[in-house]
């Protein structure tokens, strides 16, 4: 501090004897007075207050440009055939998940997450659902499989490496990654396995839930950037799961029987197979509640941390007909495309289009199976073709029958 007369504040000139205090630079013959920091400190405040209102306005306008439910929804129609429900669901909760990215702080009442849970048959659309969603977000996406996680100290990954990949997906900036979404398939793999709490140790059931638990409901995780198994040597990047949408999927095979039990219906003692196929032709997943995903094997605090329960219906005829031909990226549309690279306009007969659909239905493959079927009626085309004038092509029921036998595909049931 200075106190001379000769000495002058550096920004107003003000002289030592007209001021409380000089401070001194570190670095060489500047002043500053007590009045110029007084000034100095009250610009600062406004700015800091203007950046800050500035920042929640930019929240405000980011939720302006974030789609509507009703506009996610028609999105996800172009892509995922039937599933109303769930998509239903799924709009909301991704609309509402940047609404609490968006949300003001200030006041008392703090929106919570909505982790959802999606419950159906394999091949019935789940990742597809996921993968449409991540399509339309600006914000981090990942698919994980619940199958590859094993309580600390087991063979198999630490649950923390789910958000290894989130982390990778968001380039590994944390700040992105915490308003991520993380959809885990698989989850009932990691049902406990029988309704009672077990007494021996159940590496990838029960202790990867509670591992699980902690993810959900928000904590700050130490996660290995690199993923795998923790290494004492590998530094960890913490991060808060405050924000991060947990969107769960999962077949649950079986789970119609508990529905159907709980339902008290008629069909009490599940031994003949006829009584098994009524469960499923009735649909007994729309009346899925989070009691039947306990009876299962989730653990009760897992289920309350996926509170938006929701299922995805059986594809029947008409749906995976509807899957062959309507999707944005439909399969049929696809090989038209292939063939269109090579000038080639290719059709399909409508009675060729349920032979496949049969196909996949009597092998029991539903969606997954079409593009194999697919796949094994042009493979003799895309091999010849090319190599030929040919500029038409349609596959008739005869050619595909023919193609499959081929193939080994039986189709003495249908033809
Ligand atoms: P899940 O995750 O339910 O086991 P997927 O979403 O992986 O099933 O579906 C497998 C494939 O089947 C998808 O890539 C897609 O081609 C097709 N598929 C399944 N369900 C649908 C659907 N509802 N609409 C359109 N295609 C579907």
């Amino acid at each position: 501090m200075a106190k001379k007369n000769s000495i002058k504040c550096s920004f107003c000139g003000r002289p030592s004897d007209m001021s409380e205090v000089l401070v001194p630079s570190a670095i060489g013959e500047t002043y500053i007075c007590a009045e110029c920091i007084d000034q100095i400190h009250e610009m600062l405040g406004e700015y800091r207050d203007e950046a800050k209102e500035s920042a929640k306005a930019a929240a405000a306008t980011d939720l302006n440009k974030v789609p509507r439910p009703r506009e996610i929804n028609d999105f996800l129609d172009q892509y995922v055939i039937g599933q109303d429900a769930a998509k239903k669901y799924l709009s909301v909760a991704v609309y509402n998940h940047y609404k609490r990215l968006a949300q003001n702080t200030d006041d008392d009442v703090d929106i919570e997450k909505s982790n959802i849970i999606l419950v159906g048959h394999t091949g019935t659309g789940k990742t597809l659902l996921a993968k449409t969603i991540a399509r339309l977000l600006d914000v981090p996406f990942t698919i994980v499989d619940a199958t590859v996680l094993t309580e600390a100290g087991y063979v198999g990954e630490d649950i923390e490496s789910l958000l290894t990949r989130l982390l990778q997906a968001a380039d590994y900036n944390v700040e992105k990654a915490e308003k991520g979404i993380v959809f885990i398939d698989e989850i009932d793999k990691i049902a406990r396995k029988g309704d009672n709490p077990s007494i021996t140790r159940d590496v990838s059931g029960e202790g990867v839930q509670q591992g699980l638990l902690k993810l959900l409901e928000g904590s700050i995780v130490n996660v290995p950037p690199q993923g795998g198994r923790k290494h004492p040597e590998q530094k960890m990047i913490p991060v808060n799961t405050k924000n991060i949408l947990f969107i769960c999927g999962g077949a649950f095979d079986g789970i119609e029987q508990k529905i159907a039990q709980r339902l008290n219906t008629h069909v009490v003692g599940y031994s003949t197979d006829s009584a098994r196929q009524r469960v499923k032709r009735d649909n007994y997943l729309q009346y899925i509640a989070p009691q039947d995903l306990k009876s299962f094997g989730l653990i009760p605090e897992i289920i309350g941390r996926l509170p938006i329960l929701t299922h995805l219906d059986p594809l029947d005829r008409d749906a995976l007909l509807r899957v062959l031909t309507e999707p944005k990226n439909a399969i049929i549309r696809q090989y038209k495309k292939l063939f269109e690279m090579d000038n080639v306009s290719l059709t399909f007969a409508p009675d060729a289009l349920e032979l496949i659909v049969d196909k996949a239905i009597e092998f029991k493959l539903g969606a997954r199976g079409l593009r194999s079927i697919v796949e094994s009626i042009m493979i003799d085309a895309m091999y010849d073709i090319p190599s030929t004038d040919i500029k038409q092509f349609e596959v008739t029921r005869e050619y595909a029958v023919e193609k499959l036998q081929v193939a080994n595909f039986d189709t003495s049931v249908i033809k």
